[in-house]
């Protein structure tokens, strides 16, 4: 049996290349968050109640393609996919294609908690988002960092970020927040909303993904991470690599943040680098790239 009180946590700001403008700042502010984060959960914090915390703050950042960074789709407007997931009851709310609102994450937890349901997607989300008083953003053209395509794409890197985290009671929860990718079809949804494919938590493992979403989709990531565990008995870097391989053998990119019950983060990427910070089990906070 785990032990009962180990705190854990980590967060990704996505995966892809190097923008080493962006870089310092990101990963200045991924420590800044990580503290946070585990200052909560040192104080009782429940884990979901953290993860939604976490990502509002990074969604705020400007720094990741998500919430204030996220990049318009190919109809100039910002459509943007949230999900959360309290791993123990295995609750879920997601939002996907949202227009017009602050925290996508916030939304994503309201729907969870407010609705009978799992997931809602665009004019139904939003009408559902206002009835719950979320914050609204009254001019995209004031609020968003990336202003039309003028930015090429190949400049920015796949910047979806992910929250997971393990509180004192032993219970795992998970958060992805995302623009999606830049340029995309108007409507297109990708793995991060998706329970399963780009956001999972369940009893034994918490997963958030960033990469192109619709190769997660096809490996099912993040449920397959968890059936390698529950059915095939793999420790939890086995079956992280395990589904990074099928994914890589599907020809896509990207990484996994996955945190397991004992409290160890592992990261497997097949992209040039994924922006993380996690609890070590010293403490400390650590940064990667
Ligand atoms: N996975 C995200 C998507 O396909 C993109 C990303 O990770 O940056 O929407």
């Amino acid at each position: 049996m785990p032990k009962q009180n180990i705190i854990a946590l980590a967060v990704h700001g996505g995966a892809g290349k190097y923008n080493r403008a962006a870089q310092s700042a990101q990963s200045a502010h991924m420590k800044d968050v990580a503290q946070h984060g585990k200052a909560m959960l040192e104080a009782g914090a429940p884990a979901l109640d953290v993860v939604e915390e976490l990502a509002a703050q990074m969604e705020d950042a400007g720094l990741y393609v998500a919430g204030k960074g996220t990049g318009p789709n190919c109809a100039g407007e910002y459509e943007l996919d949230a999900c959360i997931m309290d791993g123990t009851p295995r609750n879920i709310g997601s939002v996907c294609a949202l227009k017009g609102y602050k925290n996508p994450v916030h939304v994503a937890r309201a729907v969870m908690e407010h609705t009978p349901h799992i997931m809602l997607t665009g004019r139904g989300a939003e009408n559902f988002a206002a009835g719950q008083g979320c914050k609204q953003i009254q001019n995209p053209l004031d609020y968003y960092i990336i202003q039309g395509v003028t930015r090429l794409p190949e400049e920015l890197d796949t910047g979806t970020i992910g929250v997971v985290a393990r509180d004192q009671g032993g219970h795992l929860a998970a958060a992805t927040s995302t623009g999606g990718l830049l340029g995309k079809m108007q409507g297109r949804v990708g793995d991060s909303p998706l329970p399963g494919a780009g956001c999972w938590a369940d009893e034994r493992v918490a997963v958030s993904c960033t990469g192109q979403g619709e190769f997660f989709i096809k490996a099912a990531i993040a449920a397959d991470i968890s059936a390698r565990m529950r059915y095939g008995g793999q420790a939890l870097p086995e079956a992280a690599q395990g589904a990074i391989a099928d994914m890589d053998a599907q020809g896509g990119y990207g990484g996994v943040m996955t945190l397991g019950i004992t409290g160890k983060a592992v990261f497997v990427f097949n992209a040039l680098g994924m922006r993380r910070a996690w609890s070590a089990e010293n403490g400390a906070i650590e940064v990667a790239v």
